[in-house]
């Protein structure tokens, strides 16, 4: 990419996002946990959502600021007459190659922010395979929140909180939206949602599996005696 290329000059769109996690690598990484974890898949599907999250992150930040972090040297950038202008090391863009460049691709958070947030914070600071799993097992199977989370961002503590869904917080779930899985994993609404269903269903785990999949359900306007 040639950074120096003025805004009219730009023919292929200079964003680029990292693209979902195929499903497979879900299945693969949750069968070897059941019987001998694969540490290298754990570090290779959580990076490969961590990247996602960051794209995600950043489109959704862009989106709401109007301020960009440079793609080219970090600076952050905010938009002068429908462009973004590095002074630092020459990129441009327009508003509307941005826009094109997420269209259509679950890239924008909505109230689900603080979930991939939390999942960055969590996964780049887990020492062991466990700590590694509990953070892919939350963010895949987290939920968008109704209510704006700035209505509620009376804290940090308090945005976390709310937005890590669990069987014992299922008192949350009028307020839950869709499932996180649609942003991060390969697929269309309805297979994301019969595979995270399909891979919640494990052995000793009815109780919570039963509660976790109403949720699921309802939550996506599903009917939930399926
Ligand atoms: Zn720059």
């Amino acid at each position: 990419m040639n950074l120096k290329n003025p805004p009219s000059a730009h023919k292929e769109n200079p964003f680029r996002w990292a693209d979902k996690v195929p499903c497979e690598w879900i299945s693969a990484l949750y069968a070897a946990d059941r019987t001998i974890p694969d540490e290298s898949l754990c570090d290779r599907v959580g990076w490969a959502l961590y990247a996602r999250c960051d794209s995600i992150i950043r489109v959704s930040e862009t989106y709401e600021t109007k301020v960009l972090s440079c793609p080219g040297c970090g600076r952050r950038i905010p938009l002068s007459d429908g462009i973004f202008t590095c002074p630092e090391c020459g990129f441009s863009a327009a508003w509307e190659h941005f826009c094109t460049s997420y269209k259509g691709k679950s890239l924008y958070a909505a109230n689900a922010l603080p979930v991939f947030r939390r999942y960055q914070l969590k996964f780049s600071r887990a020492g062991t395979y466990g700590e590694k799993m509990c953070a892919i097992d939350t963010v895949i199977h987290s939920f968008h929140i109704l209510l704006s989370y700035r209505e509620a961002k009376a804290s940090d503590d308090a945005v976390s909180s709310q937005t890590v869904w669990s069987p014992e917080t299922e008192s949350l779930s009028p307020r839950l939206g869709r499932s996180t899985g649609v942003n991060l994993l390969d697929g269309s609404l309805s297979e994301v949602l019969r595979f995270l269903d399909a891979l919640s269903a494990r052995p000793g785990t009815e109780d919570a599996y039963a509660v976790w999949k109403r949720a699921l359900h309802r939550s996506n306007g599903m009917d939930e005696r399926n």
